[in-house]
């Protein structure tokens, strides 16, 4: 089962609904957007010691993909948010990306981050290239090219 739509209007709280209205990422405006409504997802998502991450993937056909991270103290394995929205979005076949954003949720400070991409994910995601990734960059977020985050990927 995936969760994706371009005509979503509301959230709510089985992470199944997602709120946005535009169809490609533009400019700052549209960028900041894609980044609330991560903020929004990692918060409704987020399970003490479990998950605190969430990821929103939107493909170039307008759809958009919910990710979050997964991670048990018991066990030394996880998975990222990016990994699983991108395993959502190729589920349904829609494999051209259009942007992708991670975003953290600080339960105790009910403050948020965006993450940037770990070299695991970066490898996977530079099958879709090319595709914007919101980064953080010393403490300014801004929009670049997946080939810009991960020059020489293994082929
Ligand atoms: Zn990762």
């Amino acid at each position: 089962m995936f969760f994706c739509s371009r005509d979503l209007t509301k959230a709510d709280n089985n992470c199944k609904i997602l709120v946005f209205d535009i169809l490609f990422i533009y400019n700052e405006a549209d960028m900041n957007k894609i980044i609330e409504l991560a903020k929004k997802h990692a918060k409704m998502c987020f399970k003490d010691g479990v998950t605190s991450m969430a990821c929103i993937l939107k493909t170039k056909k307008g759809n958009f993909y919910t990710g979050v991270n997964v991670k048990y103290k018991s066990i030394w394995k996880c998975i990222c948010a990016e990994r699983v929205a991108i395993a959502k979005a190729v589920e349904a076949g829609d494999m051209e990306f259009d942007a992708i954003v991670t975003v953290k949720y600080f339960h105790e400070t009910d403050s948020y981050s965006v993450v940037n991409m770990c070299g695991e994910c970066r490898q996977i995601a530079i099958s879709h290239a090319p595709f914007f990734v919101i980064v953080s960059d010393k403490e300014k977020v801004k929009k670049v090219n997946i080939d810009d985050i991960f020059p020489y990927p293994y082929k």
